[in-house]
């Protein structure tokens, strides 16, 4: 998501950023760029205009101009509009000490009954007392999905029978909390494949029954501006309170989850990251801007490390010595996090030198792991001792090439050099790996 977005603004705003002093004509040309780039990742004509017309306005209107940096801070105000774009500060779903009621709506495939598994986790991670309740009683298999999931997590879900009325809905969900207290229900309802009055007329009576504290519309990152429509027609009938953005792992162009808020006037509160019960994250517009821009996310890497209880390095060991050894323990350690290369992604500047799609799989892991293998200990501990002859035998006993075995080991340098940075941004002192 956001990749070829993010490359073209990237290389627009390098431009810029050289640039030094600036001319108005060549703050024009920049704009018409982004407007550009925006349009052709499917965001919203109107949203495209209006960003681009509030970063010119801030750049020509100010001193920027003229300043020394003004190429800095035209990058700075292209990062502060995204962020409002996206909805400024982070929001979340309104959460009250008690009876909470969280209605799920959407079109069917949109993720919805798999969103409404990750909030329960989500939430039972938090403390709360969640109960689901299965009223998807459109699609044949929801409620049957819905039951799993709630056996995975560890929540009870109360079945909504075929052809039940709301009123009777409401009876048995009111006698079930009386016997179970429980301070979160979630409520996945019943899906449709596109509106469809009748079902909508039937989620608004059910609505009123539950009388939830949140309604929150799943829509799907990969169906573009066909999602906003979908959302414009759910909030008159239904009355949204937010929206959860799922498949944002996909590849999609963002334009979808870019223009959301601005179209709807709805805050995304969760973005959708991987078809696992835990892939659910808060929606932070800042982390998501500087992700856009190559910036980074450092605070996400952190919390995906928290998250995959990673092992740690060696304590007595500083980052900077990292070996191959590490390497190894250290790769396995990413893939707990998630994608290789979306990983990366979150490192600051890590963008921009990643080739479109990089990823490494499961067999390219077991290659590198029968090459370090190959390896003496002496080897792995200090590979600048690997010459020419060494890297013959390492990749014969591995049943690799030495280009491959070249390959492992300039990656070995990159990542001694990313670790470098972390250090000096003080993540893992004292050389306890990337544990939080
Ligand atoms: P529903 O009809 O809206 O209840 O849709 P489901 O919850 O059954 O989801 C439809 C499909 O989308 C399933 O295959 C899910 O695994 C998948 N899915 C849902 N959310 C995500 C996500 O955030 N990322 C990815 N990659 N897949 C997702």
């Amino acid at each position: 998501m956001f990749e070829s977005l993010g490359k073209k603004l990237q290389d627009i705003l390098d431009n810029v950023r050289q640039q030094g002093r600036l001319t108005e004509p060549q703050v024009k040309a920049a704009m018409r760029e982004i407007r550009m780039a925006l349009l052709e990742a499917d965001v919203n004509f109107n949203v495209a205009k209006d960003f681009v017309a509030r970063v010119s306005e801030k750049a020509v209107g100010q001193d920027v101009l003229t300043s020394l940096n003004a190429g800095q801070q035209v990058v700075k105000i292209v990062h502060d509009e995204l962020i409002e774009t996206l909805g400024g500060s982070a929001q979340q779903p309104q959460l009250k000490t008690d009876s909470n009621v969280w209605f799920m709506v959407g079109l069917q495939g949109a993720g919805k009954t798999t969103s409404t598994g990750k909030l329960a986790a989500y939430y039972k991670g938090k403390g709360r007392r969640v109960l689901l309740v299965a009223a998807d009683t459109q699609r044949p298999a929801a409620r049957e999905q819905l039951k799993v999931l709630g056996n995975q997590v560890g929540v009870p879900v109360l079945e909504v029978h075929d052809n039940e009325s709301p009123a009777v809905t409401q009876q048995r969900l009111k006698e079930y909390l009386q016997k179970d207290f429980r301070d979160l229900v979630i409520v996945d309802t019943a899906g449709r494949l596109q509106i469809d009055e009748n079902l909508m007329d039937q989620l608004a009576d059910l609505k009123t029954a539950l009388n939830p504290t949140e309604t929150l519309l799943v829509v799907d990152a990969m169906t573009g501006q066909e999602a906003l429509n979908v959302a414009e027609t759910f909030d008159k009938r239904v009355s949204l309170s937010g929206l959860i953005i799922t498949k944002m792992d996909g590849d999609a162009r963002g334009g979808a989850a870019l223009s959301a808020r601005s179209v709807t006037g709805k805050p995304i509160y969760f973005a959708g990251v991987s078809e696992k019960i835990t892939g659910l994250e808060p929606f932070y517009p800042d982390r998501v801007a500087s992700r856009i821009l190559g910036m980074g996310d450092v605070l996400t890497l952190i919390e995906r490390a928290q998250q995959a209880e990673l092992s740690a390095m060696d304590p007595n060991k500083k980052l900077t010595e990292f070996d191959l050894e590490d390497l190894l323990m250290q790769m396995k350690n990413l893939r707990k996090m998630g994608p290789l290369g979306d990983i990366m992604k979150l490192i600051p500047g890590m963008s921009k030198m990643l080739p479109e799609g990089f990823n490494v799989d499961e067999k390219q892991l077991k290659q590198i792991e029968a090459i370090i293998q190959s390896m003496t200990l002496r080897e792995r501990r200090d590979p600048k001792v690997i010459n020419g002859q060494r890297r013959k035998r390492i990749a014969a006993g591995s049943g690799r090439t030495v280009q491959e075995v070249n390959r492992l080991l300039k990656m070995h340098d990159q990542m001694k050099d990313m670790m470098k940075v972390m250090q000096r941004m003080g993540m893992g002192k004292g050389g306890k790996g990337m544990k939080g």
